[in-house]
C-alpha cells in the first residue's frame, strides 16, 4: 500500500468542486456513467483489432444503492486501469483538468453559466456528492487489480486488490448533504434524463415482468410473474441508424420514447446526418402547433455522444425552430463556453445554418411530393414557417416554393400563384397588386362578404405575427401590397373599369357633409363622402392599413416602433356612399332630430360590423332599435 499527495496548487479543491455550480450536482453521475462507457467502447475496440486478447461478450454497466452503508456503485466491465494507469489518469490529468476547470470558472459570477455547467469535471465531480471516493479497477492487461482510496483531502492511498473480473468499480460514499443521490426515484429520474440513449446497456435494480398465463389457467389465476434486470437504457436510438434502416413508425415510436407524455403523433420528421466538415446526427419532428410561440419552445434535446446535455438548444438551432421536438447529437458542439460565445462559434453557425437548409429541402419535397396533404398540415406548422421567413433571410427565399396562402374558402396559394390569379383583376390605381386578406373569418365577415361578392380572392392570415411578415414581403417584392378587407373601401382600393357617378350634385354633397360633421364625434371618425355602387352599404367603416398594421407590429414586438403609435387612439374612417338611397333619405328628412336619429343608427349600424359598439353604446342602439321598430 502507498500513499501519496495530489499535486495541487489549490490548497483544497473538493470544497471548491462542492460549491462549483450547486444545482447542477446532479451531474456526477452522468459523468460516471460516461467515463463507464468510454471504457466499455474502448475494450470493444481493442478487442476487435486485436489489441486485447480478451473475450468482449455482452458488458453491462451496473448502478446499485447500498443504502445502509450510504453507498452508490457504479461498475462497469470495460478496460479497467492498471496502477500506473491510476497514477496517471486520475491523480495526475483528471486532476490538473479538474484543477484548471476550477481556476478557470471559480470567480465567473457571469450568468452565462448555462452552457458552462452543462461542461463535466469528469471523475472529481464525484466529489460534489461523496465525501470519499474508492476506485476498485482491474485491467485488461495481465496485472493485479487495484484499489484507489480518496477522502476529499488532497491526499489518497493505492494498494493491490483481490478483484478478479475486469472493469472497474467506483463506489460513492455519499455525503450527508446528498442524500437524495441514495434514493431509487432520484437515481431513476437522473438515468432517464441523462443516460437513456447511452451505448451500452445500463443495469439498475430488477424490475417484474408479467408473463403469458399457461394454456388452460382459469379466469381468476393471476398471471405468473418473472424478476428481470431493470434496464434503463435504449442502447441504438433511432437517430444514430441509417435512414434507410427505419420506417414512418420507427419514426413515430421513438417519437414517443423521447415524449412519452405526448399523445399526439407528430406531422413530419427530418434525420439530419452529416459528417463532414462537422459531426452531427440528429432528427427533428413537427408537431402540431400552435399560434403561441414561446408555450413551445425548449423541447428539442442536445446530446453529445448518446448522452444527454441539455434541452435548451438555444444558440445551437435558429430561434424559429426551437418550436420543434426532437434530438441533435454532435460532439462538435463546444460545451464549456457561454452561450454568447457559442452563437460567435464557426461549427456552430455551420450546424444551425446546415438545419435550417435541411429543413427548408424537407419542407419543399413534402410540398411537391404530396401537396395536398401539406395543405392539410399547414395550419399546424405555418407558425414554424413564417416565423422563420421573417427570421432568416436564406430560409425567406427558400420558402417561396412551399410557403402557402390560404384564402377564407381553403384554397391554397404560393406567392407565385397567387400573383398570376389576381393580376388581372386586382390592381390598384398605380397598377400594384393588391392582396386583400382577413385575420378573423367571424368579425370581418361582412367585409369579406362584400369582396367576394366582387369576385376577390381573400386571403385568411392568422398567425400573430403576420403584420410583420407582409410588410416583409412587401419590401421584398415592392408590386405588391396587402391590405386587411376592412382597411378602406373595396372601390377605393381595387381599380375599376368605368367610375361611379354621383347621384348627389356639389350643394347636396355639402350640406350632407356639414350635417353629418355636427353629428359624429370628429375625434374617432374621419368622414369621407365617396360615389359608390348604390348597392355598397351607406355608412363602412374602415381602418388603414398602415395605422393598424404598425400598431400590430408595435404589440406584437419589434418593428413599427420608430412610428411611436402604440399610445395612439385608434382612428377610423367612415366612408359614407353617397349613391346609396338612404343618403338621400336621410337629407330629405324634415325634422333635425329625426335626421339626427337616422345618422345615430346608421353609425351604429357600421360600427356593428366592426365589432365597435360596446357597453353603454351598445345599450343606447339597442333601445334606439326597439324604439324604431315600434
Ligand atoms: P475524461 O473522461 O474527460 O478523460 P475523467 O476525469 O472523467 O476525464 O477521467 C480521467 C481518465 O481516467 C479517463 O480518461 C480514463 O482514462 C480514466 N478512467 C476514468 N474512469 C474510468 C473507468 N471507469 N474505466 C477505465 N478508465 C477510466
Amino acid at each position: 500500500m502507498s500513499k501519496g499527495t495530489i499535486n495541487v496548487s489549490v490548497e483544497n479543491i473538493f470544497p471548491l468542486i462542492k460549491k462549483f455550480l450547486y444545482s447542477d450536482h446532479e451531474i456526477f453521475l452522468r459523468e460516471l456513467i460516461s467515463n463507464a462507457t468510454d471504457a466499455t467502447v474502448k475494450l470493444k475496440h481493442l478487442t476487435s483489432i486485436g489489441e486485447a486478447k480478451v473475450e468482449y461478450g455482452n458488458p453491462i454497466i451496473e448502478i446499485k444503492i447500498d443504502k445502509e452503508n450510504k453507498r452508490l456503485h457504479i461498475i462497469d466491465q470495460g478496460i479497467g486501469m492498471t496502477s500506473d494507469e491510476i497514477e496517471k489518469y486520475i491523480n495526475e490529468i483528471a486532476f490538473s483538468g479538474a484543477e484548471e476547470f476550477i481556476e478557470k470558472y471559480k470567480d465567473d459570477k457571469g450568468d452565462d453559466k448555462g452552457i458552462i455547467g452543462h461542461f463535466g469535471l469528469g471523475f472529481y465531480s464525484a466529489f460534489m456528492v461523496a465525501e470519499r471516493v474508492e476506485i476498485i479497477s482491474k485491467s485488461f492487461k495481465e496485472e493485479p487489480a487495484v484499489h484507489w482510496e480518496c477522502d476529499g483531502s488532497p491526499e489518497y492511498a493505492i494498494k493491490e486488490s483481490d478483484r478478479t473480473e475486469r472493469g472497474t468499480e467506483i463506489i460513492l460514499h455519499i455525503a450527508e448533504d446528498s442524500t437524495e443521490f441514495l434514493e431509487e426515484a432520484r437515481i431513476t429520474e437522473l438515468l432517464t434524463k441523462y443516460n437513456k440513449f447511452m451505448p451500452i446497456p445500463i443495469k439498475f435494480g430488477m424490475r417484474t415482468e408479467t408473463l403469458a398465463k399457461p394454456e388452460g389457467a382459469k379466469e381468476e389465476d393471476p398471471a405468473p410473474t418473472e424478476e428481470v434486470d431493470n434496464f434503463i437504457n435504449n442502447p441504438s436510438p433511432a437517430w444514430t441508424k441509417q435512414p434507410s434502416d427505419l420506417n414512418p413508425d420507427d419514426y413515430k415510436s421513438f417519437y414517443r420514447e423521447l415524449y412519452p407524455m405526448q399523445f399526439e403523433d407528430p406531422l413530419f420528421n427530418i434525420h439530419l446526418n452529416v459528417d463532414y466538415p462537422f459531426n452531427l446526427t440528429g432528427i427533428l419532428y413537427f408537431p402540431k402547433m400552435t399560434n403561441d410561440i414561446n408555450g413551445q419552445k425548449d423541447k428539442i434535446q442536445l446530446y453529445q455522444n448518446q448522452v444527454f446535455v441539455t434541452d435548451n438548444v438555444e444558440g445551437i438551432v435558429p430561434e424559429f425552430l426551437t418550436m420543434l421536438r426532437g434530438v441533435i447529437d454532435s460532439p462538435d458542439i463546444p460545451l464549456n463556453v457561454s452561450r454568447s460565445y457559442l452563437q460567435a462559434d464557426g461549427a456552430v453557425k455551420k450546424i444551425s445554418s446546415y438545419i435550417t437548409r435541411k429543413v427548408a429541402d424537407k419542407l419543399k419535397s413534402l410540398f411537391n411530393n404530396n401537396r395536398e396533404d401539406f395543405e392539410k398540415k399547414w395550419n399546424d406548422i405555418k407558425i414554424v414557417i413564417e416565423y422563420g421567413m421573417l427570421s432568416e433571410e436564406k430560409f425567406f427565399d427558400k420558402a417561396q416554393a412551399f410557403a402557402l396562402f390560404p384564402t377564407v374558402d381553403d384554397t391554397y396559394f404560393t406567392l407565385e400563384e397567387l400573383k398570376e390569379k389576381i393580376k388581372a383583376t386586382q390592381t390598384d390605381k398605380d397598377d400594384k397588386l393588391v392582396v386583400l386578406y382577413a385575420s378573423n373569418k367571424d368579425e370581418q365577415h361582412s367585409y369579406i362578404d362584400a369582396a367576394k361578392e366582387k369576385g376577390y380572392e381573400v386571403l385568411f392570415l392568422d398567425s400573430p405575427i403576420v403584420s410583420h411578415l407582409i410588410q416583409k414581403i412587401e419590401t421584398s417584392e415592392e408590386n405588391i401590397s396587402f391590405v386587411r378587407v376592412d382597411g378602406d373601401h373595396i372601390d377605393n382600393l381595387i381599380k375599376k373599369d368605368e367610375e361611379q357617378i354621383s347621384k348627389l350634385n356639389d350643394e347636396e354633397k355639402e350640406s350632407l357633409k356639414t350635417m353629418l360633421t355636427e353629428i359624429i364625434p370628429q375625434e374617432k371618425f374621419s368622414v369621407q363622402l365617396e360615389a359608390m355602387d348604390s348597392k355598397a352599404n351607406p355608412f363602412i367603416i374602415t381602418q388603414p392599413e398602415f395605422m393598424r398594421r404598425m400598431k400590430e407590429m408595435q404589440q406584437s414586438g419589434g418593428g413599427g416602433g420608430m412610428f411611436g403609435m402604440g399610445n395612439m387612439p385608434d382612428m377610423y374612417n367612415l366612408i359614407v356612399n353617397t349613391n346609396n338611397e338612404l343618403i338621400g333619405e336621410i337629407l330629405n328628412t324634415k325634422t333635425q332630430k329625426k335626421k339626427e336619429r337616422l345618422v345615430q343608427q346608421a353609425l351604429d349600424l357600421a360600427r356593428l360590423s366592426q365589432n365597435l359598439l360596446k357597453g353603454e353604446e351598445l345599450t343606447t342602439f339597442i333601445k334606439r332599435s326597439f324604439e324604431m321598430i315600434k
